[in-house]
This record gives C-alpha cells, structure tokens and sequence, in this order.
C-alpha cells in the first residue's frame, strides 16, 4: 500500500488558514482514494518563529523536510519582522529550501477556471503553465552582489548548461503530458529569454533548442520577455507551456495570475528531483490574516499538484488520480457558483470554499 510522508509548514498570517483548508481537502480525496496513505507531520517555520526565537527555519525541521516525501508549505513572512540587513525572513526559509533541496523547477499553472472573472476584457480560454528555473539566474546572486564606493551595483547571472538542460527538459516532458494550447491543442514549450540583448539569454536559447531536438512531437517557440508579457495579455490561448530563466520566470508568472482571477488562483510547486514543496503562489496577506476570508484554492490546488507528482513518480495511480479528483471538484464548485471567495467577489469564507470542494469530491 503506497503511503507518504508530508512534512507540512503554515508559516505565518494566512498560511495557517489556507493550509488548514488544504489538509482538509487532500484528506477527504485521500480517503475516497483506495489504498492512498498520507501522514502529515506539522512543523513551524517562519517569521513568527524568528522574531521568537532568531530562527526561520530550524535545522530538525530542515531535515524533516529533507526526510519527507513531500513538502506542503504555507507562507511565510512579515513585513515587519526583518534579518539584521533589512531584509524580509521569507527568503531565509524558502531560498533555504529552493536551494538545500535543490528544487530547480518552478511549476505554475495559469488556469481560467469557469466561473472566474478574468481582469482581461474578453472572455479568453487560459491554460499553459510557467516552468521557471529556480536555483540559478539573476536571483543566485542573492546575497553576493558588490556595491563600489556607493557609486556602481552589480549582481551577476549564472545560466549553466546543466541548470538549463534539465529545467528544460522537464518542460518538455510536462507538454508530453498535456493537452496543448487552448487555441489549437498543439503541445508546445516556448522559450521566455532576451536572448536579442544578452549572451547568457542566448546561452540558454541554443540549449533549449539542443533540447527541443529530443522531442520531436512537441513545437518550439520563442518569446522576448517583453513580448511575452504583451502576448499574455493579448493571446494567453496561444501558449502551453512557457520556460524562462528565475527572474523572467517569477516576474511573468505574478503577470498570469493576475489573469486568472489573482493570487489566490495561482497554486505553485518548486520542484527538483527528488524533493517537492507545494505552495500557493501567494504570500501571508498580512491585512486579512486572522479573519477566515483568504481565498483557500491556490492551496487546495497545490495539494493536488502534490498528489499527481508523488504518484507519477512512484508509478501510484490512485495518488496521480486524487490530484485530479480536486481539480476536478474545484472546476465543478466555480463553474457551478456553489462556493466564491471574496477576492473572486464572492462572500464565501475561506472554510466554506474548502467545506464545498470536500463535498464536491463525492461527485466528480
Ligand atoms: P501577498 O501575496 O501576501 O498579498 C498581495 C495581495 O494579495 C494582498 O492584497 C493580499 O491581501 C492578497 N492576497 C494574497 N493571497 C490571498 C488569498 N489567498 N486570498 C485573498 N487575497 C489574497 O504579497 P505581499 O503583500 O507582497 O507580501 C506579504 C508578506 O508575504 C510579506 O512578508 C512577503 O515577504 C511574504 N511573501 C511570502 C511568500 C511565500 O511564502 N511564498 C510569497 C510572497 C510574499
């Protein structure tokens, strides 16, 4: 009988509450899935703890991280709660994690569901997914940037072969899983760079294309960063599955929230190869933490990228099915209006949403 271990982290402000909506859903598909075992194991990490204790992240709950199956994350962090240079403790738990596990592939899938308003005018069919490499680009020089005489600034970017192959590659093989663009069902994966101006851009352009010629069945597709945030606008229906280098990667992926109904629509996971964190693509919403009004789906729908990565990659049926359970149960309770949160314009509390995807979940 397949069974996992999940090391789970509220973190602060909203987290708790998402998280809380989240277990309760990917328990009830758990229990509805025949033979799907999960023990959780709850664990605090984040600003709360640091402004307690000095410490964002504990080494026992690093290795029980490190232990775990899989890592179902909150958020974390404060804006007024900062490290001694002035900067936010988020990065110290989740750069920690991003790097110590070396989860290199940042999964997020911009999804219109029925239902949901888009802030674009025109109704538009929305469904590709950003692969951002998360270990190295303009970000990996976080901390080791130079500052000359108060005058000049620099951080260096770091694009390497192996780094780019294998996000890459895993964008590749996602599209192999998909359906294609809304707008023609062709699979393919466009290359997000600005490969026009820079050398490690272009780098990462030509090892894209090596890679490309490893799967013919999938089309190749290019996009200047700047563009691409005009065809996202303009044209989401034409994209599948987009890969871009870390900073392009978050930067373009707030931009597909924003399409999609918003933050709270955007689940997220940080993938490597054998170490997973799955989380809202949001932070701890500081100004409606505590009033049980955080919209709960990014959670809920990162709890079902969990279940189809821990069963694909342990051959597990029933878990990659779950997943697709609450996916399926989300669809229903948007399109259907049974449950709306009051980012989407609803009134409905964040309990509430996930009480009536859990009772979806008998249906679908
Ligand atoms: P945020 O995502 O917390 O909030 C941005 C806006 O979206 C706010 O108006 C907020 O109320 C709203 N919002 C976010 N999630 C929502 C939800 N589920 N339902 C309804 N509304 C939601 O970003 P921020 O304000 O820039 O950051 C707040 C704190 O979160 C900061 O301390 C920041 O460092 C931290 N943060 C953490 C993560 C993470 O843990 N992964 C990510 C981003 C920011």
């Amino acid at each position: 009988m397949p069974s996992y271990t999940i090391a789970v982290l509220p973190g602060d402000g909203i987290g708790p509450e998402v998280i809380r909506a989240g277990l309760d859903v990917v328990n009830e598909a758990a229990t509805r899935a025949p033979g799907l075992r999960l023990d959780f194991a709850e664990y605090e990490a984040g600003a709360e703890l640091y402004r307690r204790t000095g410490v964002a992240l504990p080494p026992e709950v690093y290795r029980a991280c490190e232990a775990a199956d899989a890592i179902y994350f909150g958020a974390v962090g404060h804006p007024d709660i900062r490290l001694p240079d002035g900067t936010e403790v988020h990065g110290e738990v989740m750069f920690k994690l991003r790097f110590g596990l070396d989860l290199y592939a940042g999964l997020r899938p911009i999804r219109l569901y029925a239902g949901v308003e888009s802030a674009l005018r025109s109704a538009r069919a929305i469904d590709y997914v950003i692969v951002r490499e998360s270990v190295e680009g303009l970000y990996a020089a976080r901390g080791g940037g130079n500052l000359l005489y108060d005058e000049v600034a620099t951080d260096t970017m770091i694009i390497t072969r192996k780094g780019t192959e294998r996000v890459t590659e895993y964008a590749f093989r996602l599209a192999e899983r998909r359906r294609g663009r809304p707008s023609d069902g062709r699979r393919m994966v466009t290359c997000c760079d600005k490969s026009n101006v820079l050398r490690s851009y272009a780098f990462f352009r030509r090892v894209y294309d090596e890679v490309a010629v490893r799967h013919p069945g999938i089309g190749r597709d290019y996009a200047y960063v700047d563009a691409m945030t005009l065809w996202q606008v303009l044209a989401p229906e034409a994209y599948d599955v987009i890969v871009a280098e870390n900073m392009f990667g978050d930067i373009i992926s707030d931009l597909g929230a924003g399409t999609i109904g918003g933050m709270g629509m955007a689940p997220s996971g940080d993938i490597g190869d054998r170490h997973a964190v799955f989380q809202p693509s949001h932070g701890t919403a500081p100004t409606i933490a505590g009033k049980g009004i955080a919209n709960p789906l990014a959670t809920i729908l990162s709890g079902a990228l969990m279940l189809d990565w821990l069963g694909e990659r342990q051959g597990d049926a029933a878990a990659v099915e779950a997943g697709r359970r609450i996916d399926r149960a989300v669809e229903v309770v948007l399109a259907e209006g049974r449950a709306k949160p009051r980012d989407l314009g609803g009134r409905d509390s964040t309990g509430a949403v996930a009480e009536a995807v859990c009772r979806a979940l008998g249906e679908v």
